[in-house]
């Protein structure tokens, strides 16, 4: 089932910021989670865009379809079509998974410390992050250590691996 995933340095830096917290935690089923996690993250359109191709208009001159593949900035959320879909629009930013987003915020209420709430009911969609912003997001998922809030975490991302699947195709 799992194909060995190709995941450059720089990206399984990334990952790792967004999943150093369940990766200390030894209760089992959040571990469970973070490996669902890890395999959900390869199928995110940052990754399958890596095989997509982009037709290009022929040119006059020959007549031949040119094809490329697709620049990570065009490997765009299919579902709300407003940035990239990597792990941080995943998890963060899409508005696909709103409704859940703000129960696991809800549930968060009472454990985590408020400017924690804050940073990570900021997102990226009416406009831009500042980087202080995206800096006190990674900060944010850096206090979700306790067994109890990484629990919920990584339910939230499971639940939305599955609203993913059911939505896409
Ligand atoms: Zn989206």
């Amino acid at each position: 089932m799992s194909t060995k995933p190709k995941l450059d340095t720089y990206r399984r830096w990334k990952l790792d910021l967004v999943y150093e917290p369940y990766l200390n935690t030894r209760d089992p089923s959040s571990r469970r989670a973070m490996s669902e996690l890890r395999s959900g993250a390869n199928r995110l359109r940052v990754e399958t865009g890596r095989h997509e191709y982009m037709k290009l208009i022929p040119r006059k001159s020959n007549g031949f379809a040119k094809r490329r593949k697709l620049k990570r900035e065009e490997r765009i959320c299919e579902l709300c079509y407003a940035g990239v879909e990597d792990e941080m629009h995943f998890m963060w930013d899409c508005e696909a998974y709103d409704r859940r987003r703000d129960r696991l915020l809800s549930d968060l209420e009472a454990d985590v410390e408020p400017w924690v709430l804050v940073a990570l009911r900021m997102n990226n969609r009416s406009r831009m992050m500042t980087k202080i912003e995206l800096a006190d997001r990674y900060r944010a998922l850096r206090h979700i250590t306790q067994d109890k809030t990484v629990r919920l975490v990584t339910r939230y991302i499971r639940d939305c691996n599955r609203i993913r699947r059911s939505l896409i195709k």
